[in-house]
């Protein structure tokens, strides 16, 4: 009875530790996921200033300037760079880190302050972005 007693429970263990091994190689999967995506993204940014170099060439080398199609690189760039961070962020949440707003060190989920410029955290917990709270709807009641 008491060998059926063990074999029940290292039974049990044995399972709890699979679904434990389960879910972080999703984790794994989903950071690996993330990081190609972070890659290719940079990639992409790479891409573009090449473009853009070979633009500014052809514009001195023929005397004529197109800066509409440069200035919509550039535009293509900045969205890039809006992609990355977000994918950064992202990246940075399954790893359970934070990143600091300030200097964008990323730091450990408890951490308060960025370890490198010092700048309080905040609580990672809303996922709006940037744009969506940087003017708050701020009502005015004129009492008469
Ligand atoms: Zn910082």
């Amino acid at each position: 009875m008491e060998f059926k007693g063990f074999m029940e429970k290292f039974m049990q263990s044995a399972k709890r530790t699979q679904e434990v091994v389960v879910q972080k190689s999703g984790d794994v999967a989903k950071m690996t996921k993330q990081k190609m995506a972070i890659m290719a993204t940079e990639a992409k940014i790479k891409d573009a200033y090449t473009e853009i170099g070979k633009l500014v060439y052809d514009a001195y080398r023929d005397n004529e300037g197109d800066s509409d199609i440069i200035e919509t690189k550039c535009q293509e760039i900045d969205e890039l760079y809006a992609d990355l961070e977000h994918a950064k962020e992202t990246y940075a949440k399954l790893r359970n880190m934070k990143r600091c707003t300030v200097c964008q060190k990323e730091n450990a989920a408890e951490a308060q302050f960025c370890s490198k410029c010092g700048s309080a955290l905040a609580e990672q917990v809303d996922t709006m972005p940037q744009s969506a709270k940087e003017e708050p709807i701020v009502e005015v009641e004129t009492a008469e």
